[in-house]
């Protein structure tokens, strides 16, 4: 069976998305152009392109293609921007994000999914996308501070590192509440503080590390 992926993905934008209310147009064209299919295992690509998560290995899942979409609009990018993002999982959020700003940062805890999205972003040309294997509840110290960081697993509070490393006027976003339920939450920093605003409910998998869920 042949799939026209690009009509799935047109479809995609226009009745998962829009449809939902994502208007920023940079956000819908990036979303009709990553080939998500791409970062998904061979067997489960015919599906890429359906409204829901998908299992990536090592029990970590791709984000619904939704959400992917409404956390990159709620980061506000312009496209001269840092980006931290902390889950890099199969690498998609992180080829959506390095087609909308300067330059990505993506921390993931688990090599060998690490290795297998390298290796997705270095074939599709992503040359703008930094990775490394490590607890990304640390941040990315050396390399902050950021205009805009996108936490894609749940994570019990909002670690005071990531705030730390934002600048001002950056925005954090990231799923926060219970293991299996959660808020996803904007946080705007500014001189005299944080903003918290919150957007819809989500299920993501566990942010595990020092500042996250316990193993
Ligand atoms: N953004 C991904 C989906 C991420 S799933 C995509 O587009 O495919 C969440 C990912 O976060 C998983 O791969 C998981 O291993 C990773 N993760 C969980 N805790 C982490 C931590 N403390 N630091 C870095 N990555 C973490």
């Amino acid at each position: 069976m042949i799939i026209d992926f690009e009509k799935e993905r047109s479809r995609m934008v226009e009745e998962q998305i829009a449809f939902r209310g994502v208007t920023d147009p940079r956000v819908l064209a990036v979303m009709g152009k990553v080939p998500r299919h791409e970062f998904m295992p061979e067997a489960l690509r015919a599906q890429a392109y359906g409204d829901h998560a998908m299992p990536i290995g090592e029990g970590q899942t791709i984000s619904q293609p939704y959400i992917v979409a409404l956390m990159t609009e709620l980061l506000e990018l312009k496209g001269d921007e840092r980006v931290l993002e902390i889950g890099t999982g199969s690498g998609y959020q992180a080829a959506v994000l390095a087609e909308l700003c300067q330059k990505v940062f993506t921390i993931e805890r688990v090599k060998t999914l690490a290795d297998k999205a390298r290796a997705t972003l270095d074939r599709l040309g992503y040359k703008n996308v930094v990775m490394k294997v490590y607890d990304g509840t640390y941040g990315w110290k050396e390399m902050s501070p950021f205009d805009a960081i996108i936490v894609t697993a749940a994570a019990p509070d909002v670690p005071d590192t990531l705030v730390e490393q934002l600048k001002d006027g950056g925005r954090l976003v990231i799923p926060v509440g219970e293991r299996y339920s959660q808020l996803l939450l904007k946080i705007i920093k500014s001189p005299s503080g944080t903003v918290t605003k919150t957007s819809i409910p989500c299920i993501f998998v566990p942010l595990i590390g020092a500042k996250g869920w316990r193993e």
